[in-house]
């Protein structure tokens, strides 16, 4: 039986600027099953990083719901959303912020630390995890030692370390060169399969769509096209090597 890990229900999110509103998302509905792995593209400014800080629990929605693990955002206090986002939600976002003074591992570790499992099992497997993204030789640099794309694969391994039901990625690739995107988008999914994990990830690299189950895209706000067979997905992630 495959469960729904995330539930998104007539999702809005508009702001106010200048006196005009913007529609950021705009009446958006979507599942995701655990074990599988979603990209959501669209062109720039399409809502989605707007959606990824909604599912985080970091931006509270206009309207509409969205339920992780089956439990409403909306109807928890600060103190239970907080809870829930630390051990039921890994994310990553386009700025990586990793702790500058905490080693590679450290940063992958703190995660266990918030939720009471740095122990020496967690210590063996963040250190696991790092070598699966290819920094078994960069565990005890600081995030200042490292590339733009080590430190955003420091940061993939962060929020995968506590193995939670969704995980979220903006941009994970932005800054990797392209064999070590396809490289890091490969392992990502494996993880979320191997765990049987919910992962969301947006991307503007259409060849990427190549490892997801899914792939949901966004205009204006709104959620305008899905591809789901392997034809559809993986046509999407040829159009771009074409042109
Ligand atoms: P994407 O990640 O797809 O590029 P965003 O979610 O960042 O898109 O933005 C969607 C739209 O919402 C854009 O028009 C953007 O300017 C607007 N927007 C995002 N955040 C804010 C905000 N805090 N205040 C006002 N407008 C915002
Ligand atoms: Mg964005």
């Amino acid at each position: 039986m495959s469960n729904v890990a995330l539930e998104v229900k007539d999702l809005v999110k508009s702001f106010s600027l200048d006196g005009a509103t913007i529609h950021a998302v705009d009446n958006v509905s979507f599942q995701v099953k655990s074990g599988e792995f979603v990209a959501l593209v669209g062109p720039s400014g399409s809502g989605k990083t707007t959606m990824l800080s909604i599912l985080a629990a970091l931006l509270a929605p206009t309207s509409g719901q969205v339920l992780i693990d089956g439990q409403d955002l909306a109807q928890m206090d600060e103190k239970r959303r907080v809870k829930l986002r630390r051990e039921k939600i890994g994310f990553t976002f386009q700025s990586n912020n990793l702790i500058p003074f905490l080693t590679a591992q450290e940063n992958v570790e703190f995660m266990l630390r918030l939720n009471g499992q740095a122990n020496k099992a967690g210590r063996m497997r963040s250190a696991e995890i790092l070598a699966r993204l290819g920094l078994n030789d960069r565990l005890h640099n600081l995030p200042a030692q490292l590339s733009g794309g080590q430190q955003q694969r420091v940061a993939i391994a962060r929020a995968l370390i506590h193995n939670p039901a969704v995980v979220l990625a903006d941009e994970p690739t932005a800054s990797l060169d392209t064999e070590r995107a396809f490289q890091v988008v490969e392992t990502f999914a494996r993880l979320v399969h191997e765990n049987n994990r919910a992962g969301i990830m947006v991307t503007h690299d259409l060849r990427m769509c190549q490892y997801v189950d899914r792939v949901l895209q966004m205009q204006d706000g709104k959620l305008v096209r899905v591809y789901e067979t392997k034809d559809e997905i993986m046509g999407l992630a040829m159009e771009t090597v074409k042109h």
